[in-house]
């Protein structure tokens, strides 16, 4: 396959609790692939800045195991700057993260956000206020009721962070459905959620923001992207213009996992150019 024209915007390195090969790994992965941009884009959890042991009166919350304290990726940020410097005309390699939650703890995600050694920023949502990460959760002992009110908070709680908006991409929309619809087997009528994603794609087309084609949904139980073509299509129609393609690799296996079916998603919604940032302006690369 050839990489020269492919990107791979969203992976994770050791500096993620939940990931295990080291960033040179990773970059050197990236480098052999000979892949058109490549970033790495740790956690940044605003909602999880102290260390563990202080968290909830000394109670680790799970979410913290998977993507511990949000402050440790300046950590990554600092390692990610030497290996830029180091590997210049080398790779693509643009510094990133991965910020999580900003409007749980705005002072954190302002800070974050605010970092001038990143050249982008994917804004995520894993858990909606006072809850855990949506993979914590046991669907299988909701009723279908209480499922689609986490929807609508999801969507709600998503909203808000767009109009904040202080990031690059929309990270993997739809990702409950990882969990929910990949390994629950439930199916979700997404149709009444037109409307707010709908509101969503308009929040971030006026403020420039993109969203991503998150491919990591293509090698688990789900199948499919995050999220699938028919909003890609629909926020391409609405003019979005910005477009990204990130594996959410976690091992250095699955750096490009699946970026060319995210290029046909693309081609397929109606996007000539793939864009990648460099101090969080965006380039374009023909596809
Ligand atoms: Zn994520
Ligand atoms: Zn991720």
């Amino acid at each position: 396959m050839d990489y020269s024209k492919l990107i791979d915007l969203h992976t994770h390195s050791s500096f993620s609790p939940d990931a295990e090969d080291s960033l040179e790994r990773m970059v050197e992965r990236a480098a052999a692939l000979g892949l058109a941009a490549y970033a790495v884009t740790d956690h940044c959890d605003c909602n999880y800045w102290y260390p563990a042991e202080s968290c909830c009166g000394g109670e680790k919350p799970k979410d913290i195991e998977m993507y511990g304290a949000g402050q440790y990726a300046f950590e990554s940020i600092a390692a990610q700057s030497r290996i830029k410097e180091k590997l210049a005309g080398k790779v693509n390699f643009l510094c990133g993260i991965e910020l999580g939650q900003p409007l749980q703890d705005i002072d954190n995600a302002e800070k974050a956000a605010s970092d001038k050694r990143l050249d982008f920023i994917i804004g995520s949502h894993h858990q909606n206020k006072g809850q855990e990460d949506f993979y914590f959760l046991e669907y299988d002992k909701m009723t279908l009721d209480e499922i689609y009110s986490l929807m609508d908070k999801y969507f709600s709680e998503m909203l808000e962070m767009c109009r904040w908006g202080k990031f690059d991409v929309l990270g993997h929309l739809t990702y409950p459905l990882r969990y929910i619809e990949g390994d629950y087997g439930i199916n979700l009528d997404l149709s009444r959620y037109e409307e707010i994603i709908r509101e969503i794609f308009r929040t971030l087309i006026q403020s420039g923001k993109g969203i991503e084609i998150n491919t990591s949904g293509l090698r688990q139980k789900y199948g499919k992207t995050f999220p699938t073509l028919e909003y890609v299509r629909l926020y391409r129609e609405l003019g979005g213009e910005i477009i990204t393609i990130g594996s959410d690799a976690h091992h250095i296996c699955d750096v490009a996992a699946g970026v060319g079916d995210g290029v046909e998603i693309a081609k397929a919604a109606g996007f000539g150019y793939l864009t990648y940032f460099k101090e969080r302006k965006p380039q374009f690369i023909k596809m």
